[in-house]
């Protein structure tokens, strides 16, 4: 007969003033979700002890700060997670890793898989409230297998802990110091590992930093990870717009350093242009080609971000003039493309596009410069480093339906959920 003793010892903890019976040891976060109580993680992963570094899981211990993942359940310990201090601390942190790396979502092969991208969905969240450093760190295609993007490493340290060879061998290690630490692949040791190895070091990255060559994204948008998953966004009472019943809204739209490509997909809206145009006069808008605002507006649209001083002057116009701003697509949020140049210095992009470029005249010795032509701006910024938006549509471009699902449910101040492929791009 197996006498093997149990020596499970329970506990009572109480998570948001809720009694919890649990078993002396257990971590938080899987207590907490036994219990139905979910605290969000990012480097947390079941095959790994806690590393404690993503801080997402930040909850209060006994009144004070501390990262849930590490926590093993004792008698008597009163934990907070859901007080509307730590939801923020939460949302902070992902927006500062947003802000810290470069996070192209439209053109990431690992959009709709990505755990970070899943984690600013669920707390609604469109733009940080940080400015964007725009890091410049090595993206090695080196390997043989795998491509290394330093630029979305979070630095969660789970590829260093996980994946070793068969004979034990690190394949992933961090080198350098501070702002510049990143994660540096063994060239050798990468080749040792199986296809599988290889791949399931893609998986387990919670960003698009580890991509294999080849395999980088074999689902669709609509099969991904999340893609089912959603958002219901609330409509606020206090922004709706107060107009007279018989009165059609009046909208302005405007495209600043942008490629006009969300103007043309606000136009591929096909039959709902008859809805449209039912409810919404349009104002100074490209769609009209009216130049000047004739009257005030209920809602502004914008295209693109601030590359040069005129698309700052009319984006503080479009402030002025419109109750309710709206940033939509990629460029107006946090800058798309044309902020690709804010890793490089202004004189040598000029230099590049105007002097010593393939497609440059040959003999050009000018970069153009006149008081007529706008000022061009050191950086590329987002809309919102430059006014207050109110609204933000994500895309690259933000596809038809969803572009006017948003508007409408603006204008007529209307819950609406969207769900995340609905958020992804051509
Ligand atoms: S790693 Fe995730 S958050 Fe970053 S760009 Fe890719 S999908 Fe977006
Ligand atoms: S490469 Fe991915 S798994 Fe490795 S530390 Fe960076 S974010 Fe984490």
């Amino acid at each position: 007969m197996n006498n093997i003793a149990t020596n499970t010892e329970m506990v009572t903890i109480s998570i948001d003033g809720k009694a919890i019976q649990a078993e002396k040891g257990q971590n938080l976060v899987d207590v907490a979700k036994k219990n139905g109580i979910y605290i969000p993680t990012l480097c947390y992963f079941r095959e790994l002890n806690p590393l404690g570094t993503c801080r997402i899981c930040t909850v209060k211990l006994n009144g004070k700060h501390t990262t849930g993942c590490t926590v093993k359940v004792d008698e008597g310990m009163e934990i907070e997670v859901n007080t509307p201090e730590l939801l923020d601390n939460r949302r902070a942190i992902i927006e500062m890793l947003y802000a810290e790396g470069n996070h192209f979502c439209p053109s990431c092969e690992k959009s709709g898989n990505c755990d970070m991208q899943n984690h600013a969905y669920d707390m609604g969240l469109t733009v940080t409230r940080y400015p964007h450093v725009f890091s410049d760190k090595i993206v090695d295609f080196t390997p043989e297998r795998m491509i290394m993007e330093s630029n979305r490493c979070i630095l969660c340290k789970r590829c260093v802990e996980e994946i070793k060879t068969a004979e034990g061998k690190d394949v992933f290690s961090f080198v350098q110091r501070g702002v510049k630490t990143r994660v540096q692949i063994d060239y050798e040791q990468e080749k040792e590992l199986t296809e599988a190895e290889a791949l399931h070091a893609m998986n387990i990255c919670p960003v698009g930093a580890i991509l294999v060559k080849g395999m980088i994204q074999e689902q669709p948008f609509g099969e991904r990870k999340y893609d089912l998953l959603g958002k219901d966004i609330k409509a606020s009472p206090d922004s709706c717009i107060v107009r007279n019943e018989d009165e059609k809204f009046i909208v302005a739209t405007t495209s600043l350093a942008g490629c006009f490509g969300c103007h043309m997909s606000l136009l591929d809206i096909d039959t709902e242009i008859l809805d449209m145009i039912d409810i919404v006069e349009f104002n100074k808008s490209p769609l009209t080609d009216i130049k000047d605002f004739s009257k005030r507006c209920h809602v502004g649209l914008i295209e693109g971000g601030c590359a040069n001083s005129e698309n700052v002057e009319v984006l503080r116009e479009f402030r002025k003039r419109c109750d309710i701003l709206v940033a939509f697509g990629e460029c107006a949020i946090m800058g798309g493309i044309p902020a690709m140049r804010n890793f490089v210095p202004l004189e040598e992009c000029l230099e590049e596009a105007y002097l010593n470029g393939v497609t440059t005249e040959i003999g050009a010795n000018i970069v153009p410069s006149h008081e007529d032509i706008p000022k061009i701006l050191n950086n590329v910024y987002p809309c919102n480093e430059v006014v207050k938006i109110d609204y933000y549509i994500p895309g690259c471009p933000p596809n038809a339906q969803h572009i006017w699902k948003v508007v409408k449910s603006i204008l007529l101040c209307e819950d609406y959920s969207i769900a995340h492929d609905e958020f992804k791009y051509d």
